[in-house]
């Protein structure tokens, strides 16, 4: 059991600009983290060095405690799971697992006790004799999740281990590493770029862009209050529509490009109504833009309909406001007997986001937090 804390990292390479510069994280014992974001902005980096295969520049990192800056990556008790699982493919999937544990020493006993624990637990018990080539590629990755949980490590680090597979057992791999870590309540740290992985995965999630992280989080505390733009066009999908608007001196937000007019939400309008002229980006999610069916509201306007796509359970409408693009997501709109042009939307108040054009930062409440649960 252990938790990570990396204080004021700087990394860089060569002689440009770091790629990490005074990170801070801290990842709670027993954990499941999930560090997302583009590609680029140093996800891998943060985990090498966890792992110890990168050195920091300056700053620390601890495991369970302990400075681990000077500890080579064997002696951190960490298990590691790539992208590209590169297992020997002339040895069996046992001997694959075996490996790690043969080579620090293990008696022949405890290593078959280890890699039938760890087979058992993955459901891989009657591949043990096959080779690499002889498994499709989730039974491959599984061998190597196997490889990483033989060793019991205090830590796991994945980066992009679902990366190779294909969508449909990316989902099933998905819930059976999650199932592991509550099985193995050991700490872990995963990589990913893509978003639903994070939002499904995570028990935290880390949003990191240009080695900065924007937010840390649980991934509904994110979807609900996004602390600024990045993390509000980031996470969901379809992304957050965005609308430039500015304070007016009735109490309204109104977009030039748009023509649309919206009041103030109530639980902003003390940190608002007086900053006449202050450019305030509005966010709503395609899922809060409804289809109304309210007579009139405050919070209605009309768009024109570019492009529908139904999914059978609900449909996607792509819709446009003079220049601006929105999208929609619809589980009442009907394709097949709505005919008309444009269309009647609603958004309820409390789904609305207020970002400063300026700062890019989430417009805090009345509360004077930006939380306000
Ligand atoms: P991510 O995993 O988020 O895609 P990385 O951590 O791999 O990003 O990389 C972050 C940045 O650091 C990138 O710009 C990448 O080119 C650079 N980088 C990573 N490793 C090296 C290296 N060994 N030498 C030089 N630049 C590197
Ligand atoms: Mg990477």
């Amino acid at each position: 059991m252990a938790h990570i804390e990396l204080t004021n990292i700087t990394k860089g390479f060569d002689s440009n600009k770091p790629v990490l510069e005074n990170l801070n994280l801290f990842v709670n014992d027993g954990e499941f983290l999930v560090l997302v974001g583009p590609s680029g902005c140093g996800k891998s980096t943060t985990l090498r060095l966890i792992a110890g295969l990168e050195t920091a520049n300056s700053g620390n990192i601890s495991i369970a405690g302990k400075s681990v800056n000077n500890i080579p990556p064997k002696n951190r008790d960490i298990s590691m799971v790539f992208q590209n699982y590169a297992l020997y493919p002339h040895m069996s999937v046992y001997d694959n697992m075996a490996f790690g544990l043969k080579l620090r020493k293990y008696s022949k006993d405890k290593i078959r006790e280890r890699v039938n624990e760890a087979a058992n637990i993955l459901e891989i018990t009657d591949l043990l004799n096959r080779k690499p080539k002889q498994l499709s590629g989730g039974q491959r990755q599984r061998v190597a999740l196997g490889r990483a949980i033989v060793r019991k490590p205090k830590v796991f680090l994945f980066d992009e281990p679902l990366s190779n597979l294909d969508a449909k057992l990316r989902v099933q791999m998905r819930a059976e590493i999650k199932k592991l870590h509550k099985q193995l309540n050991t700490t872990m740290v995963y990589v990913t770029h893509d978003q639903v992985e994070a939002m499904t995965m995570g028990s935290r999630i880390a949003v990191m862009k240009d080695g900065v992280i924007h937010q840390l989080d649980t991934p509904l505390n994110i979807y609900n209050e996004p602390a600024d733009l990045f993390v509000a066009s980031f996470i969901g999908s379809p992304a957050m529509n965005f609308i430039t608007t500015k304070v007016t001196n009735n109490h309204m937000l109104f977009s030039e490009t748009t023509k649309i007019t919206l009041p103030i939400p109530e639980k902003y309008q003390s940190q608002l109504n007086s900053q006449i002229d202050k450019e305030i980006v509005v966010g709503i999610r395609p899922e809060a833009l409804a289809i109304s069916s309210k007579s009139q509201t405050d919070y209605q306007f009309n768009a024109t309909i570019e492009l529908v796509e139904p999914l059978g359970n609900e449909t996607i409408l792509y819709l446009s406001k003079g220049p601006q693009s929105l999208t929609c997501i619809s589980k009442q709109y009907d394709p097949q007997s709505h005919t008309e042009s444009s269309i009647e939307l609603f958004v309820d108040p409390d789904n609305i986001h207020l970002f400063d054009n300026s700062s890019t930062k989430r417009v805090v409440n009345n509360n004077g937090l930006v939380s306000n649960k």
